[in-house]
């Protein structure tokens, strides 16, 4: 009977070695290095060099130091709030709901308290001004997770240059590390474009609507905050992007555990399928990678499958 107990238990063990084996060995075959060539070089403030840097999980590896300015040299930032009720779309930027974009014009503004259907949104004068963060100080008792009781009912924008003297320092690892458990990163950031501004994980809209602010992004995706600076929240093409020859999305970055972030939808306009819950999947040709989600889903990756290193902003 304990022998019977112990084939068995035996057994177990060498279908669970098995079942998780080749799948693992799979993934550590297909792991393409960063190529660090990518990024913009007018982006960065010193070349890229290779540093032994501690990753997430204690491994102590080579990483790519990437150390840039968070503003983007291909295309420009903002606007984000429009001023006036009569403002059209070009003079504002978008929100998500819902999983869809919204163009944020006078109109957007005018009509929110029924878009929410709550009658405390109060984002306009009588005479049809918006009412918006101007000054630093402004933006920085808004832009916080106890939005102070003033800028309530505003809409939210941080200029680029109450930020300028920021320094952003990354450290992704040059050969990923794929880990069995995905983290989740609702701090911190995902990874970054190679204009070397950051992609940020879901931009905490509860908060923010519960304060009845609104904090646009521009059409690129992208805001300031005091913390980072300038960042995405969403992929929508505007950045560099690497065609990929067999028709697969573009790659568009880096995700911070040094696999390869693409965009959401290939050459003819469908999304990639089989996507683990952190939007990755695998193929021959590039290994493991992440796939962006969708513009207005505010999620760019649910989480990371590798050991991530770090991102640093110095003040
Ligand atoms: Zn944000
Ligand atoms: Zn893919």
């Amino acid at each position: 009977m304990n022998h019977l107990k112990k084939i068995s238990s035996l057994l177990v063990i060498i279908l669970i070695i098995t079942s998780c084996g080749p799948k693992n060995k799979k993934l550590v075959e297909e792991i393409t290095p960063v190529n660090f060539s990518y990024f913009i070089q007018e982006s960065l403030i010193e070349p890229i060099k290779a540093e032994k840097y501690t990753l997430s999980n204690g491994t102590k590896t080579d990483c790519y130091k990437i150390v840039v300015k968070s503003i983007p040299h291909e295309h420009q930032m903002g606007p984000w709030c429009p001023t006036h009720l009569k403002d059209s779309k070009e003079k504002g930027g978008i929100w998500f709901e819902g999983g869809k974009v919204y163009d944020v014009d006078g109109h957007f503004i005018s009509n929110i308290g029924a878009f929410y259907a709550d009658a405390k949104w109060d984002l306009y004068h009588e005479d049809g001004s918006i009412k918006v963060t101007k000054t630093q100080q402004e933006c920085e008792g808004a832009a916080k997770p106890n939005v102070e009781e003033i800028y309530k009912n505003h809409c939210v924008e941080c200029q680029p240059s109450f930020y300028h003297d920021h320094l952003t320092t990354y450290y992704i690892p040059i050969k990923p590390i794929y880990q069995t458990y995905p983290s989740k990163l609702r701090r911190g950031i995902v990874g970054l474009a190679f204009n070397g501004v950051n992609f940020d994980p879901p931009a905490p809209t509860t908060a923010i609507l519960k304060a009845h602010t609104l904090a646009p992004l521009d059409d690129c995706g992208g805001h300031v905050n005091p913390h980072v600076g300038y960042h995405y929240h969403a992929v929508n093409g505007c950045t560099k992007e690497i065609e990929q020859p067999d028709g697969h999305a573009p790659m568009v970055g880096y995700a911070m555990d040094g696999f390869g972030i693409f965009a959401t939808f290939d050459s003819k306009g469908n999304k990639a399928t089989n996507l683990d819950a952190c939007g990755g999947h695998e193929d021959k040709t590039r290994g493991y990678h992440y796939h962006a989600g969708e513009p207005g889903s505010n999620q760019i990756l649910g989480c990371l499958n590798g050991e991530y290193g770090k991102m640093v902003v110095s003040h």
